[in-house]
């Protein structure tokens, strides 16, 4: 590794360790995770490139804080708690400005969580950044996609659509109030408290990160069953309901991704079981396929999108 490399990790991403799990952390070859007796290590990565996941021109505080948000956004939804994480980056040049506001936005989002970073790679090339994720669920306890069944209630964390919204305003779309979708697109909450809450009560559990009809639609399959959407009952903001008043573009709260709430099942037995803030937006059937109500006609998910066929 050569000097200015060391430097560049000992001064942006080298900080005391936060968990007693952490054994060892940056600065040997492997870094050291304890796991405790009774739980397993739920594990999930995910990489950004430069003009795929992310505008060239982004604040580095949004992608530090993004980047992280989504990853923790997958324990979220196994119901995992976070403990860890590693960190590649591959960058073209060494920009000091930019590392700083990067590792700002990483280390907010990764102190909210007691989060430590433990280890990583830094290399030289097309911006590329990808954080490998780790947290602890109790042996057995994790959610899962495929628990979904038949009658189980279809529910949703915070509000759909507003990354959605936040995206299109990127692309020039002019709304009269959409800070809070540029929020939400800029810098997603990972739902932790709630994926922990949920844990022994959800059946199927799954982040919305391609758009709320697509991660559903993943539960779907792998429980093999099928479900009705209530376009009403989904939640939306104000903002959102004006762009879709504007644009007649009904789809795009089911279709728009990067959200990152949790969509989860649950059986009626068990709703009042429920105590985070969350809103039922339809139910499990027997019947394959994902169908949505929207004004008295009903709709199939078809490739990306809903066709009416009533
Ligand atoms: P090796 O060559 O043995 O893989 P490196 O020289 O790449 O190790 O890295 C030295 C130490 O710095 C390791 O502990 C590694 O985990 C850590 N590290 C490298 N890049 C990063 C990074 N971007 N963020 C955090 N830790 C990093
Ligand atoms: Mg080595």
């Amino acid at each position: 590794m050569a000097l200015a490399e060391f430097n560049l990790i000992k001064q942006f991403f080298t900080r005391p360790a936060r968990r007693e799990s952490t054994q060892l952390s940056v600065g040997d070859d492997c870094a050291l995770l304890a796991v405790s007796e009774g739980f397993e290590l739920a594990i999930t990565v995910d990489t950004m490139v430069e003009g795929v996941h992310f505008f060239s021109d982004v604040d580095p505080r949004y992608l530090g804080h993004k980047l992280l948000a989504v990853n923790l956004s997958d324990l979220a939804s196994m119901g995992a708690e976070p403990v860890a994480v590693t960190l590649a980056l591959t960058m073209p040049k060494v920009d000091a400005l930019w590392l700083h506001g990067f590792a700002q936005g990483l280390f907010a989002l990764a102190d909210k969580y007691a989060v430590d970073l433990i280890g990583g790679d830094t290399t030289s090339g097309p911006l590329t950044l990808t954080i490998q994720a780790m947290g602890l669920v109790p042996k057995g306890q994790a959610l899962r996609r495929s628990v979904a069944k038949v009658g189980d209630f279809i529910y949703v964390t915070g509000r759909i659509g507003d990354a959605g919204l936040g995206l299109k305003i990127k692309q020039g779309y002019t709304s009269s109030n959409g800070q809070q979708a540029l929020n939400q697109f800029n810098m997603p909450e990972p739902r932790i408290a709630e994926g922990l809450a949920i844990r022994s009560v959800a059946n199927a559990c799954v982040d919305i990160s391609d758009g709320l009809a697509a991660d559903l639609g993943h539960i779907l399959e792998k429980s093999l069953v099928g479900a009705t959407l209530d376009y009403q009952k989904i939640p939306v903001s104000d903002a959102v309901v004006e762009y879709v008043r504007d644009t007649r573009d009904w789809c795009m709260p089911l279709i728009a991704g990067d959200d990152y709430e949790l969509c989860f099942t649950v059986a009626p037995e068990n709703i009042g079981k429920l105590n985070i803030a969350c809103t039922c937006v339809g139910v499990i059937e027997q019947e394959q396929g994902l169908r949505l109500v929207h004004e008295g006609k009903v709709s199939d998910f078809i490739a990306g999108g809903f066709e009416h066929f009533s």
